[in-house]
């Protein structure tokens, strides 16, 4: 039997996660942690009997905590409680499916508590990643990758030696507005944005995607996970999403992964690498699937990949500014306050503003993100005259 914490499991990552665990029958779920649906969150304990759950929102931890009072579950809240629901003894491995450079704290704490880390989590990576990386080695935990992308790098890594790989592949679908100019997307609205053509994922990174500001996330999340410099990280747009990710090696020897866009797969790999199991659902067919096709990005137009570029090659805390930068204009784009070009308007804005501090430690992120909504908040209310 094994043990785990889910944070996000109330999530497109989470709600998967918990189907993997039903399928698999040896796994069992120790910790779960949500925002605030807390009508998902009381099926989920009712169903998989965590010994603690925590609800992020207090009144709403307050009231879960009325309706699961039949049941011996502890119920916590806030930063406190996901740290906690992080660091929850029995669990060997914590998934870290909150969306959000939120995730740092609670992710440290898992670390700290010896557990291996099942990362979605991008923001973390691309945040702290020089924080997360060395005290992963130090510590003696493996940072397992969840996302596709990085999936399929670990998988073509294995078997082969350490620092054999001359380029990283990294596939992207190009979104639902591949091949439109800036012109073409100035009236793209949130139900738009909102359509992605292969991937069935949370809103946030839905709309990441759309921007290729997702892309950009990946290229400093690759860095991190596979210790490899931005030079040998080359975005391919592979728009059927049936490839997803590829190495090319000092010989000149390309592997690929390649499978159906599910991301069962990548999380029940995390789950049990190095252990191969079956996972039930649609398989490739390359008899009707026709063509696979590649282009060059365009970061002319999707300034979001030009911009994590810029801000993954300087480091420091740039990365840090161009994550909260989006994860703000994102929201207020979602909240229909900002028009769509904004939020890479916004990403260019606070880089532009922002000292770079180098190596900057948990307080500092924490401190950069602040700088930045505060800075973009004021010129949002100038912009709409508040
Ligand atoms: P969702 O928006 O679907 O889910 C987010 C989850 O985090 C929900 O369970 C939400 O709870 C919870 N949450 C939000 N804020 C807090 C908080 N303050 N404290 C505790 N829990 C919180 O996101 P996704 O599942 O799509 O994405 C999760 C992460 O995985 C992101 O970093 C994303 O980039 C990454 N990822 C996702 C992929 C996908 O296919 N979805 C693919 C690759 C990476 P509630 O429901 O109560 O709001
Ligand atoms: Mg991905």
């Amino acid at each position: 039997m094994k043990n785990i914490g889910i944070l996000g499991s109330t999530g497109s990552i989470g709600t998967q996660t918990l189907e993997v665990v039903r399928n698999n029958k040896d796994i069992q779920v120790t910790a779960l942690a949500a925002g605030s649906n807390i009508g998902l969150l009381e099926r989920q304990i009712r169903e998989f009997r965590p010994a603690l759950a925590c609800v992020w929102d207090e009144k709403k931890a307050l009231e879960l905590k009325g309706l699961v009072a039949d049941l011996n579950v502890k119920i916590v809240s806030g930063m406190k409680g996901l740290m906690e629901a992080a660091a929850e003894p029995k669990a060997q491995t914590v998934v870290t499916a909150v969306v959000g450079m939120i995730g740092i704290r609670p992710t440290i704490a898992a670390m700290e508590a010896g557990k291996d880390i099942a990362l979605a989590n991008k923001e973390t990576l691309v945040t702290a990643g020089h924080i997360i990386m060395p005290l992963a080695k130090k510590l003696g935990v493996r940072i397992l990758p969840v996302d596709s992308e990085h999936s399929a790098i670990f998988q073509c890594l294995n078997g082969e030696g350490k620092g054999k790989i001359h380029k990283i592949l990294l596939t992207a679908s190009g979104g639902p507005f591949r091949g439109r100019t800036r012109q073409e997307m100035k009236d793209v609205q949130v139900e738009d944005a909102l359509k992605h053509p292969n991937w069935s994922m949370g809103r946030k990174i839905t709309i990441d995607s759309s921007t290729m500001v997702n892309k950009g996330l990946e290229v400093m999340e690759a860095k991190w996970l596979f210790d490899v410099t931005f030079d040998q990280i080359q975005v391919v747009v592979q728009p059927q999403s049936v490839i997803h990710s590829m190495v090319e090696f000092e010989d000149g020897a390309v592997m690929a992964q390649l499978g159906t866009p599910d991301m069962k797969l990548p999380i029940q790999y995390a789950l049990y690498y190095p252990e191969r199991r079956f996972l039930p659902g649609d398989r490739l067919d390359f008899g009707s699937m026709g063509q696979i096709t590649f282009e060059p990005p365009d970061p002319e137009n999707f300034r979001g990949l030009a911009l994590a570029y810029e801000a993954g090659r300087r480091g420091g805390s740039l990365p840090v500014v161009f994550n909260a930068a989006n994860e703000y204009a994102v929201s207020e784009f979602l909240n229909r306050r900002i028009s769509y070009l904004e939020i890479t308007d916004m990403i260019e804005e606070a880089m532009r503003a922002h000292q770079v501090i180098d190596a900057p430690d948990v307080e500092q992120i924490l401190e950069a993100e602040r700088q930045t909504r505060q800075l973009l908040a004021g010129i949002s209310g100038k912009k709409a005259g508040r």
